[in-house]
């Protein structure tokens, strides 16, 4: 237990007390991350988040408040409706992240098709395994059904499967441009033909290429169509604090028609506190997020965004090819994008992930099959051989006997056993114990994921995760 502050402190101290505080996290100022931070260099970084300061207290929930915040949100909007090539009569708004943008898209299927077959239908929403877990979460807090369509040999959304996967309660089709897990661009204009067939809604999800993949063809990396020029697709996301380099807190969620975007909306008229209407999920929106958002895309402009497109795919396929010439390593599909998924016929790829980390590189695990995820930004551009060299010495470190090694395959060995052998409840206590040994974020987790592999069969990974997730979170932790 921590106490509530009796006094007052001084700034100074405060703040040193913060910058301290930073030591064990991800070094992203060094490039040695790759994920959650998209660092596009101080000079960007300084323009946005001077922007960001000029509107930091005001607040976007009431648009005739701060029209200026208003106004740069519609001029933002318009001007990517242009980039993403919607028609005349779109409508869209930016929101707190992908994932919000993913659940308003998801929610604002529901009541479209509501509006059509009553207030008590809850529709079925089709999806590729690789689709991002955002829309699991949409489909779990509306109430409507995900329907899990597998990828084909290139981790690509099959359209076949998906078509055949529709039925009267279907509402959305999704794909993604490219997914996250592997980086490669789902067949988006097979999809859209399907939609338009069938009459259904699709939902591209762009939130980590919405910035890189409209720049493509001009920096010298021509893709197939992937946004509203291709018929079909009715939605789409963009999250502009990815690739977009704004400050965390923007996204975009497009539509092709503004009848959709009405079927985002909520109001509530019956309020003491007066008519409450707001377009998203949240009440209260920073408005610093809104201001830096349209601040970095004046700031880069076309230009701008391709010089860092190219930089950044030129630097993703050279980090390919080195890793390609590892010989126990492989990447598991040709990254269309800005994303490279590393795995191994011949190793533990989660071992490798360890030693990787240990040698100052984290990066996370991915699953299914196991790999490890890059997202390439311009800051690794410098990297390309410092990496290479401690990927090879952590390849050599993996292939070695060791006492965490041998450690871990005793865990697995007991939590086989002790599957068949315990009652469901002494089964239970094993698991509990198990979870306190391993945390996640810890600086070994290839034991954690041999675990989490071992119980997916009995599909209760989800609680074993929860009660992780429920022990990071709590402050008396063992
Ligand atoms: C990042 C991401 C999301 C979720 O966005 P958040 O901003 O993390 O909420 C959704 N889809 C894809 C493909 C992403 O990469």
């Amino acid at each position: 237990m921590s106490k509530f502050p009796e006094k007052s402190r001084d700034r100074e101290g405060l703040l040193e007390e913060m910058r301290l505080k930073k030591a064990e996290d991800y070094r992203w100022q060094e490039g040695k991350t790759f994920a959650y931070v998209y660092y596009p260099g101080e000079e960007i970084l300084s323009t946005v988040k001077a922007a960001y300061n000029l509107y930091f207290s005001e607040n976007a929930l009431n648009p005739s408040a701060f029209p200026s915040l208003k106004n740069m949100e519609i001029d933002l909007v318009s001007q990517l409706a242009d980039l993403f090539h919607a028609p005349k009569g779109h409508a869209g708004c930016l929101t707190s992240g992908g994932t919000e943008s993913i659940l308003l898209a998801v929610k604002t299927a529901r009541t479209w098709a509501q509006k059509k077959k009553g207030p008590s239908f809850q529709g079925e929403v089709i999806l590729p395994e690789s689709a991002h877990p955002a829309f699991h979460k949409a489909c779990y807090y509306f109430g409507l059904k995900p329907v899990v369509i597998p990828v084909d040999k290139n981790f690509k959304a099959n359209p076949a499967a998906m078509a055949a996967a529709i039925n009267e309660r279907s509402v959305l089709l999704v794909g993604s441009a490219p997914s996250y897990p592997q980086g490669v661009i789902d067949p988006i204009e097979a999809i859209g033909k399907i939609a338009q067939e069938h009459d259904l809604l699709f939902h591209v999800d762009s939130c980590i290429g919405g910035f890189i993949l409209p720049f493509m063809e001009e920096a010298g990396f021509p893709i197939a169509p992937f946004d509203f020029a291709v018929p079909g697709v009715t939605s789409l996301s963009a999250d502009i604090h990815k690739y977009g380099y704004a400050a965390k807190g923007a996204s975009l969620l497009l539509y092709r028609h503004a009848e959709l975007r009405k079927a985002q909306f909520y109001v509530y008229a019956n309020w003491p506190g007066g008519i409450y209407a707001s377009p998203g999920i949240a009440g209260t929106r920073p408005g610093g997020a809104i201001a830096a958002a349209w601040a970095v895309v004046q700031f880069l402009g076309r230009t701008g965004y391709v010089r860092m497109c190219k930089e950044t795919i030129e630097t993703t396929r050279r980090f390919a090819r080195g890793i390609e010439s590892i010989p126990e390593l492989k990447i598991l599909a040709e990254p269309e994008a800005t994303i490279i998924a590393i795995a191994s016929d011949d190793l533990d790829i989660y071992e490798v992930g360890d030693e990787l980390g240990i040698l100052g590189w984290p990066c996370d695990r991915q699953q299914l099959p196991p790999s490890l995820h890059l997202s390439i930004t311009v800051a690794h551009t410098p990297l390309l051989e410092s990496f290479l060299a401690d990927l090879k010495l952590a390849v050599k470190k993996a292939k070695r006997w060791s006492w965490n090694k041998a450690g871990k395959e005793i865990q697995l060995a007991g939590l086989r056993f002790f599957k068949e052998v315990l009652s469901a409840e002494h089964f239970e206590r094993l698991k509990n114990w198990a979870s306190k040994k391993s945390p996640i974020g810890g600086k070994r987790s290839a034991a954690m994921y041999g675990m989490i592999g071992e119980l997916q069969e009995d599909g209760n990974v989800e609680e074993l995760v929860a009660d992780f997730l429920d022990r990071m979170l709590s402050k008396d932790k063992e």
